[in-house]
């Protein structure tokens, strides 16, 4: 880690989401007022499963482009990704230094995206999504953008830099992952891979179970834009099965 690089006395850069995830989100969130899920009971249950699914996902997400394979990696996205990760293990600085959450900004509007075309479509052939779709979709963005911005957070305060209070409440209180966690990562580049507190370090082992095709396999398969595409696309075939008219009874 680098920790003389910077000037304690220096503001951190201001931490905000990129243009195009702001504007895909805001109309995952429109639709998400709109079509809202039943009752109580699938409100929470969208909100835990989204929680539990992005903490997976950052996991699995972290834990494969800290392979070094993937500096060669076919795709150029791919290999951007890599180089950004790998870069972060030996210059921390730029968390805090940079608009952070701007880093994600496609990754988030394709998510977002990838959930408008989705109902889109379901528009245009008269069909419906689940209707806890949008929620978990807008969630699942949201959380990814608290993840990072907390991940700025925690190298700017390891840097002696200030956060706002709430943050550094939280983080203290354990409801957001704090800098002596993280810092844990960056010693050991094995362990404490996650960026929500989630289930913590308890996925650590997932890359030493699992061979680099293996873990490249379920990158792509815990990818949200699989999961929205799967549910929406299993809920079309669904609602596009005939319906059979029940036989009378004479
Ligand atoms: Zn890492
Ligand atoms: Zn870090």
């Amino acid at each position: 880690m680098n920790h003389t690089a910077v000037d304690p006395s220096q503001p951190r850069h201001g931490q905000y989401p990129g243009p195009h995830a702001a504007a895909a989100v805001a109309v995952v969130a429109l639709h998400a007022a709109w079509s809202r899920p039943k009752g109580a009971l699938a409100t929470v249950l969208a909100g835990c499963t989204a929680y539990a699914f992005t903490d997976f996902y950052l996991n699995v997400l972290h834990m494969f482009l800290d392979k070094e394979e993937n500096m060669t990696h076919a795709l150029p996205q791919i290999r951007v990704l890599a180089e950004s990760f790998q870069e972060h293990h030996s210059d921390t600085t730029f968390t805090f230094r940079e608009n952070h959450m701007a880093d994600i900004d496609m990754l988030i509007f394709t998510v977002a995206s990838t959930f408008i075309a989705w109902s889109a479509l379901a528009w245009l052939t008269r069909r419906s999504l689940p209707r806890s779709l949008a929620l978990w979709t807008l969630l699942v963005c949201l959380f990814g953008e608290l993840a990072i911005y907390n991940h700025s957070l925690m190298h700017a305060r390891t840097h002696g830099i200030g956060i706002p209070g709430w943050a550094r409440y939280l983080q203290d209180l354990g409801v957001l992952p704090s800098p002596t966690f993280h810092r844990v990562h960056h010693t050991t580049f094995v362990e404490n891979y996650a960026f929500l507190v989630g289930a913590g370090s308890l996925y650590d082992g997932i890359p030493s179970r699992l061979d680099y095709s293996r873990l490249h396999a379920l990158f792509w398969m815990a990818q949200p834009h699989t999961v929205i595409s799967a549910v929406s696309a299993c809920s079309l075939l669904y609602a596009a099965r005939p319906q059979f008219a029940r036989p009378k009874v004479a």
